[in-house]
């Protein structure tokens, strides 16, 4: 069946569809950069409460500033804005469609319908998820990046603008100067401390062109910080094909995993959906629950993709079926990063351990080693290293951080156990590479990268068990290393 609001109720059975009446929604919500995540995450929540016959006055408005959204905004226009989600949990498949969108804004060079469209009064919340590197933000220091070439174009013709955030800037001209007001802005990516990154570029891109429109900016709009956790698939053919198999033709089906977590700040200064009742979770303290993600689901991430990779390991639930690559990530975990991790509401580091566990075990989610193990250069120092900076500073065990560390360097040496080439994954691979090789023989070299390391080197107790690791792995391979560690 052909999806759009008129074949609603020829769809199979088993398939749950809007209950309320969607003709009836108005919208309170732009959302820039319609992918995949926004449609699984943020777009379900809303869903959910529309079910109850809640928020009915927030659908979304999809947008988008790249030639490729206008690609989406077609395809979801054929099917009225519709949306396909799949369900991919160990034990089943279902399906749903969700019906929280009610329009899409036409995608132009000069984003003048972004900006007309936002400016209005019923919109009270711009979101986005447009990639962590969307932000014009130094990777290192996080400061915004005012030479880049888009925001340079966007400050000198700030009514024409390229970004989402200049966009942003026209639009909130026109509210401050027609009286309609603030809206919130809510990022949606995964950055730590996303509110704060999108209030610094937004701001920043303003004063650029506006000092008075910056400071107006900064004064009244919001932008709440907010963790966001879901396993969202792209789409290709198997995912097209899976709908299909389901009974629904949908251009821009979407697979997901079995859970979902939302942790907003509740700082919103042009009112909100009550997306807690659909189980988001509204609190003072995003950081403690970003904490807990970033050093176990993203640290545990990468302590398993080394290994794996060196190992010829392909996704991430066949590194969960490799016995010591599990019980590697298992020990690590509760033994190394656990005792640094605070408990949040509801849940213990120990308890969140257990549960990343099954969701990296999940073989319906085909996630790769490959896509996990790019941009060690960032992910080591963001989600690995400082817990082995908390380790070293409370006394507790690191050795097992320090196999981590060493398993990536054996992997950037750029060959596998089995003699094939492990491909670049790193906008640094050829530094890496020339670390790693020299590192065989030396193990000092790789930790003497001081722009991931800092002075980590320097440390004792991370040297030397880094040192002997690393000859280990070279020795006598990974699966024995793992082994000498869990055997310790
Ligand atoms: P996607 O590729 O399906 O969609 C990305 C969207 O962002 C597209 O609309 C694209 O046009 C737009 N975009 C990309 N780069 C941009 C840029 N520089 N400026 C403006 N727009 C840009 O990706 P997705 O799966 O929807 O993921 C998007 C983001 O959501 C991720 O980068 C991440 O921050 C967050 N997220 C994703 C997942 C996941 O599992 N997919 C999980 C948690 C968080």
């Amino acid at each position: 069946v052909k999806l759009n609001n008129k074949t609603l109720s020829d769809l199979p059975a088993n398939i749950a569809v809007p209950t309320y009446d969607r003709s009836a929604l108005t919208a309170g919500i732009v959302h820039i950069g319609l992918g995949n995540f926004h449609r699984a995450h943020q777009a379900w929540y809303l869903h959910r409460l529309m079910q109850n016959g809640q928020a009915l006055d927030w659908a979304i408005v999809g947008a988008g500033v790249r030639p490729n959204d206008e690609t989406r905004r077609l395809e979801l226009l054929e099917q009225d804005y519709l949306n396909t989600l799949i369900e991919l949990d160990p034990s089943g498949i279902s399906a749903e469609v969700t019906g929280a969108m009610i329009d899409f804004v036409p995608v132009t060079a000069d984003n003048a319908p972004l900006i007309a469209r936002m400016a209005q009064a019923d919109i009270r919340i711009v979101a986005m998820t447009v990639t962590e590197g969307g932000y014009y933000i130094d990777p290192v220091t996080k400061a915004f990046d005012a030479n880049h070439p888009d925001i340079q174009h966007d400050a000198a013709n700030p009514t024409t603008p390229k970004t989402p955030f200049g966009a942003m800037a026209a639009a909130l001209k026109i509210r401050r100067d027609t009286g309609v007001g603030p809206f919130t802005g809510l990022c949606c990516d995964n950055l730590q401390g996303n509110g704060a990154i999108l209030r610094q570029t937004v701001v920043s891109l303003a004063r650029l062109s506006d000092p008075d429109l910056a400071d107006w900016i900064d004064a009244n709009c919001s932008f709440p910080n907010s963790m966001v956790d879901c396993i969202v698939p792209a789409t290709g053919p198997t995912e097209i094909a899976l709908a299909h198999e389901l009974g629904i033709e949908d251009l821009a089906p979407v697979t997901h995993e079995n859970f979902r977590q939302w942790i907003i700040e509740d700082d919103f200064c042009a009112g909100r959906p009550d997306w807690d009742k659909a189980g988001a979770v509204f609190t003072d303290d995003v950081h403690a629950y970003e904490m807990m993600k970033i050093r176990i689901l993203n640290g545990g991430h990468q302590i398993i993709v080394g290994a794996a990779e060196v190992l010829g390991i392909e996704t991430i639930s066949g590194c969960m079926s490799n016995s010591a690559i599990a019980a590697f990530f298992n020990k690590v975990a509760l033994n190394e990063i656990v005792p640094h991790v605070h408990p949040v509401p509801g849940r213990t580091p120990e308890s969140y351990v257990e549960l990343i566990s099954s969701r990296f075990a999940n073989p319906r989610i085909v996630d790769t080693t490959r896509r996990v193990a790019f941009d060690g250069s960032s992910r080591h120092p963001g989600f690995v290293i400082p817990s082995i900076r908390d380790g070293l500073a409370a006394g507790t065990p690191i050795e097992g951080l320090a196999l981590t560390e060493a398993a990536w360097a054996r992997m950037c040496e750029g060959t596998r156990e089995d003699g094939s080439t492990i491909q670049p994954n790193d906008p640094f691979w050829t530094d890496l590479q020339v670390a790693a090789k020299a590192a065989k023989d030396d193990p000092a070299k790789w930790i003497a990268q001081d722009q991931f390391y800092g002075d980590l080197a320097n440390e004792p107790r991370f040297a030397e068990a880094f040192d002997k690791w690393l000859r280990l792995i070279w020795a006598e391979g990974m699966t024995a290393a793992l082994k000498t560690y869990l055997a310790a």
